[in-house]
């Protein structure tokens, strides 16, 4: 799951992490209101006003047809009204929207931390994430920070340093060291640094996070060490045992096919292709599309209906893959082991028989237990499925409804 900026900050700070404060608002009034507030807590004249979306690159990213950017300087309380009007309700594109962009439904107003014409500033890059090759925590860091950090990678991969954890053991004291010595600080700031870092950890490490993203990690020129922004995605099989963080989601920002599949707890991911593809287990969802690929087809999602195909849930998957007007054809295939394929070819007829006008060419693969009885009732049931067993068949199927 995914969280706005504000809220990721509200996490950091829970584990004693300085950030850029800032509060947030939902129309231009409050956001005046808003930068007043923060004036007197933290005496700020500066306000720097953000666009709160589950996109990065919005600094760079304007309002669709103006040069409204995401992220935007405001001197007086007038320039807040002004920018948070231009914000509010609109569309910001960033690299990461894709060309409609997204709907900016509030925004945040933070103190200025960068204290105008002070030269000696510093912004890092500094995330953790998984590291799965290696069974252990990463920390990716780099002086190169506050600007695309795919760029630096891509051109300059010897400025990206990584510190790897044990998760069981934990980061250790002289790893914050290194880290900050790579990160060329010294006095105050070295010691800020030291301290900030296994703050970090313990905040992606107890919130189940899969990763925390900074960037910029600001040292400012009063030496303090600050998160500018800050992007955190939790584990969602985690969220129950963080019912705070849980309340955070946004459902505005989730793509609604994508939120009515987890209300039955399908995993279910949109793709652009013409073969809508229901699937019990990711692996085997994924050679299913390989399937569809070399058959000539084009996968149109990705679903995995889970260990428990019942007529229900294959009834909602069925109705989320049909919402998608591009879909040509339906290839089901379920491996029957825990659930038997009689009980799954049940799920389907009655599925079928209650969305009732599907007038599309659906093939069904059940393979495993009473595959073969399963065969034989769908072929009896006189409905308009195309039964098969093994996988080559389905996909000979396929290639002919879609060619
Ligand atoms: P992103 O573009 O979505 O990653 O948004 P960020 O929160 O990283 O902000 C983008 C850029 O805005 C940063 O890289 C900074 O250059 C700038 N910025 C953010 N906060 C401040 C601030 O307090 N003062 C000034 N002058 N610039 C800021
Ligand atoms: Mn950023």
């Amino acid at each position: 799951m995914n969280i706005h900026e504000y809220q990721a900050k509200s996490i950091l700070q829970q584990y004693g992490v300085t950030v850029q404060n800032g509060i947030v608002a939902e129309s231009p009034e409050k956001a005046v209101e808003a930068a007043k507030k923060l004036s007197l807590e933290t005496g700020t004249k500066v306000w720097v006003v953000k666009a709160q979306i589950h996109a990065g690159g919005r600094g760079k990213g304007k309002i669709e047809g103006t040069e409204q950017r995401g992220v935007a300087l405001a001197k007086t309380v007038d320039d807040v009204k002004i920018i948070s009007r231009n914000l509010i309700g609109h569309q910001l594109v960033t690299i990461q929207t894709g060309a409609q962009g997204r709907k900016v439904n509030k925004v945040l107003i933070a103190e200025d931390v960068y204290y105008p014409g002070e030269s000696d500033i510093k912004e890092f890059y500094f995330s953790i994430l998984l590291d799965r090759s290696k069974e252990c925590n990463v920390i990716m860091y780099s002086t190169e920070g506050g600007m695309d950090i795919e760029e630096v990678a891509a051109h300059t991969p010897e400025k990206i340093f990584k510190e790897w954890v044990d998760p069981s053991i934990g980061i250790q004291a002289f790893q914050a060291r290194r880290i900050a010595f790579n990160l060329g600080l010294s006095g105050n700031a070295f010691k800020n640094m030291v301290l900030l870092v296994p703050k970090l950890y313990k905040a992606y490490e107890d919130s189940d996070a899969s990763m925390i993203e900074i960037n910029p990690l600001l040292k400012t020129s009063d030496d303090k060490v600050l998160a500018v922004d800050c992007k955190i995605n939790i584990d969602d099989n985690a969220l129950y045992r963080h019912h705070n963080i849980a309340l955070m989601r946004d459902l505005g920002e989730e793509d609604p096919t994508e939120i009515e599949a987890t209300s039955y707890d399908l995993n279910y991911v949109k793709l652009d292709g013409n073969v809508g593809c229901m699937v019990n287990g990711a692996g085997l969802a994924m050679a299913t599309m390989d399937i569809i690929k070399l058959s000539g087809g084009e996968p149109a999602n990705f679903l995995d209906v889970g260990g428990t195909a019942n007529a229900t849930r294959v009834e909602a998957a069925f109705r989320i893959i049909m919402k998608d007007p591009n879909v040509k054809a339906i290839l089901i295939n379920i491996f029957g082991g825990i659930v038997r394929c009689d009980r799954v070819a049940e799920g389907v007829i009655e599925a079928y028989n209650n969305i009732g006008s599907i007038n599309i060419p659906i093939i069904v693969r059940l393979q495993g237990t009473n595959a073969e009885i399963a065969k034989d009732m769908i072929e009896k049931s006189g409905l308009k499925v195309q039964s098969a067993i093994l996988l080559s068949e389905a996909a000979e199927l396929v290639r002919k409804a879609v060619e």
